[in-house]
């Protein structure tokens, strides 16, 4: 019997056509989506399609929107071997992100595709990237399970762990990638899998979480940032957390105005987490003196994770019953393969 997958359609370019009177995109609906891509009826798997009632593009995708999504994936679990979501670019990665999180004990691809050319123009890659997803979220191994038990993206011939996903380009049709894992799988004439770098098979069953605490904020460091802004910053009513993208692996300003807004933060007990705002490697709190205040001040370093993936697992985190409590060593352990252990 083939395999069966699931294609749930949330907006972005890839369903986006062009507004002959204002020359702005706008999302199409799913019917018209599918007419685009009449291969779908050729493929060999069975599909199953949702959509969002008003497709998005992603800059409008909320936390709400990824609980949404995990729903659908749980509600459909059991009737499907694979799912693919159709999602704006620009976002993507943080969406799939929450998803590894949300989804615990996931054993099923979550495939996530867009495009940076809509379906209907001629030299679109989103034919490509959407018949190839399909393709990945149906792939069984030698054992009839899973090829790829996980949240992933795959854009322009590359499969990648979602939750290690940055968008690199806003042009090239290479708009991904995962600075600190290996690709997943390649594209070419075959399907090539890194079996090593995909997550082991988990058993047990599916939990769907759906809280996410939206409480936090990131503040980008820059030279010459001032301290009382950032303690403004940091002073907003009901801030749970704040995320820190700093210099090189992990490194901020000494200066003592600076170093106060961070002290102050902690005082009211909010939790400050560390991520370096390099395209890749990882963060090393107390490497240099640059560094040393974070220590003091129980800062959490956030190893080699993206800022994207950061932001959801503290969102989640924060969401979870156990809200702060732990949540220092939650953070540095990693989920779904978000961190590699030094
Ligand atoms: N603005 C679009 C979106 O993220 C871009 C894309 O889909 O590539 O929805």
């Amino acid at each position: 019997m083939s395999a069966s997958v699931l294609l749930i359609y949330t907006g972005g370019t890839i369903g986006m056509w062009s507004d002959p009177r204002t020359g702005a995109l706008r999302p199409m609906d799913l019917e018209h989506l599918e007419q685009q891509v009449p291969e779908l009826e050729r493929i060999g798997v069975r599909l199953g399609t949702v959509a969002f009632e008003a497709p998005i593009d992603s800059s409008d995708m909320k936390p709400t929107d990824w609980v949404r999504i995990a729903r659908i994936i749980g509600e459909a679990y059991d009737r499907y071997d694979g799912f693919v979501v159709l999602h704006g670019s620009d976002t993507m990665a943080y969406t799939a992100s929450a998803l590894s999180f949300l989804l615990e004990g996931l054993s099923k691809p979550v495939i996530l595709t867009g495009s940076q050319l809509p379906i209907g123009t001629i030299r679109t890659d989103a034919k490509e990237n959407l018949i190839t997803a399909i393709e990945i979220a149906a792939a069984k191994d030698e054992q009839g399970r899973a090829m790829v038990p996980e949240v992933a993206v795959y854009f322009e011939y590359r499969l990648m762990r979602g939750n290690r996903t940055v968008k690199v380009h806003a042009e090239r049709f290479e708009a991904f990638r995962s600075p600190n894992w290996p690709v997943l799988a390649e594209a070419g004439v075959h399907l090539r899998y890194d079996r090593a770098a995909i997550l082991p098979h988990r058993t047990g069953s599916l939990r769907v979480h759906d809280r996410l605490d939206d409480r936090i904020a990131v503040l980008r460091l820059f030279p010459g940032m001032r301290g009382e802004w950032v303690q403004q910053a940091l002073s907003l009513p009901g801030l749970k957390a704040a995320v820190l993208a700093t210099f090189g692996s992990g490194n901020g300003p000494t200066d003592p105005e600076f170093v106060g807004a961070l002290r102050a933060a902690r005082e009211q007990g909010i939790e400050l987490l560390n991520v370096t705002q390099c395209a890749g490697g990882r963060v090393e709190q107390g490497r240099y003196v640059t560094s040393h205040a974070f220590v003091e001040l129980g800062v959490i370093p956030c190893a080699d994770m993206t800022i994207e993936a950061v932001l959801a697992k503290a969102m989640f985190l924060l969401g979870d019953e156990q809200g702060t409590a732990r949540f220092a060593p939650r953070m540095a352990a990693p989920i779904a393969g978000e961190l590699t252990l030094a």
